[in-house]
């Protein structure tokens, strides 16, 4: 093996990172995969079973705030990048308390900068090997009616999670001008697709509409967020960590603006199509009369969207998968997943 085939995920049982590790070692048959992951509530590992077998695999428990347990993988692989995702990522669970949200998101952050270059450095490898930190179009704050967030819209994050991540960017991006690291960020938008946290918006509806209970929408549902399929997004991760350039930030966006009212009527809708059993059962005509306006979330965002010209021109990414059919696939994986847990 050469020495750049050994790659470090940090959270790679979450979301995101449980979609990218069997889709990169698909991609990529001859790299070994370090998984370091803490199995927050976010992290499950049966998520990862694809490849939990593979020799190439390698999965360690464990926080990356930890620096002797950082150090001691560091020594023990010869560690070729680093791919970040590590985070808490829940918005409401950093306004209910910011604790955690800095010591891994900024903190962990700086621990696994600190000990990747001090290693790369003393092998003089520090132009030669990647540090891809994953993040969020957040940080640029909220948008009005128009207008989109270009890679050099100034960071102006407007709640503890989006902080962090801000925070963490700007670390990453230090490294790289301080001491030649080779890094990069990527910042993209709201993802959505197969085992992402129960949690989270587009899960809570599938659920909720199931179990025929009132669905939650933050205020008057007008909120609007660009929705990008999470394998469209470990696309273009994976051209960024391969051909970006190095100390460029990358936005990666769907292409797809939606109101958080769209998306329950658009989830509800299929579901009418998918369980009519489930709507019948409830006693609904549609599953989309269970829709329930709720109190704001303080400090809400407006609008989200991101121009991701950059990573289509330099690098030639495009989103593929069209929101109707993601839609589709991610709620039939969620009605999957309920069904057999309730089997065992
Ligand atoms: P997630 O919450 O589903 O998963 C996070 C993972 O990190 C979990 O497996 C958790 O156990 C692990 N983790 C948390 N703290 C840790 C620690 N201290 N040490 C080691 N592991 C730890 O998150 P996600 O949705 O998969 O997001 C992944 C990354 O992508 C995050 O950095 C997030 O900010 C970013 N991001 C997410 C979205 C989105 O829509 N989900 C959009 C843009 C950017």
């Amino acid at each position: 093996k050469t020495n750049k085939s050994t790659i470090l995920i940090t959270g790679g049982a979450g979301f995101i990172g449980a979609n990218f590790i069997p889709y990169f070692m698909k991609k990529h048959p001859d790299y070994t995969i370090i998984n370091l992951d803490k199995l927050t509530y976010a992290g499950n590992l049966l998520h990862l079973t694809e490849v939990s077998d593979s020799p190439n695999y390698h999965f360690i428990h464990g926080d990356i705030t930890d620096e002797q347990l950082v150090t001691t993988i560091f020594n023990r692989y010869d560690i070729g990048g680093v791919i970040h995702f590590a985070a808490e990522s829940h918005v409401d669970r950093s306004i209910e308390d910011a604790n955690h949200f800095i010591q891994t998101n900024v903190l962990g952050t700086m621990v696994l900068l600190q000990i990747a270059k001090n290693d790369w450095q003393r092998k003089r490898q520090l132009q030669h090997r990647r540090f891809h930190h994953i993040s969020t179009d957040e940080v640029y704050g909220s948008l009005g009616e128009k207008g989109k967030f270009t890679e050099t819209t100034p960071y102006n994050p407007r709640n503890p999670y989006s902080a962090s991540k801000a925070g963490a960017n700007m670390l990453v991006k230090s490294f790289g001008y301080t001491y030649g690291m080779d890094v990069v960020v990527t910042s993209s938008s709201n993802n959505y697709g197969p085992k992402q946290h129960d949690e989270k918006l587009i899960p809570t509806i599938i659920r909720k509409a199931l179990k025929g209970e009132a669905i939650p929408i933050y205020g008057d549902g007008s909120n609007i967020r660009d929705w990008l399929y999470v394998s469209d997004h470990c696309g273009a991760l994976d051209l960024v960590f391969h051909h970006g350039k190095s100390l460029e930030k990358y936005n990666i966006g769907g292409s797809n603006e939606q109101t958080n009212i769209a998306i329950a009527k658009k989830v509800c809708h299929i579901l009418d199509e998918l369980t009519p059993e489930s709507k019948r059962e409830n006693g609904l005509s549609s599953h989309g009369e269970l829709i329930t306006y709720t109190k704001d979330r303080p400090g809400h965002d407006q609008r989200y969207a991101v121009d991701d010209q950059k990573i289509r021109t330099e690098l030639g990414w495009k989103p593929v998968e069209d929101f109707h059919t993601g839609l589709q696939k991610t709620i039939k994986w969620y009605i999957r997943q309920w069904a057999k847990s309730k089997v065992h």
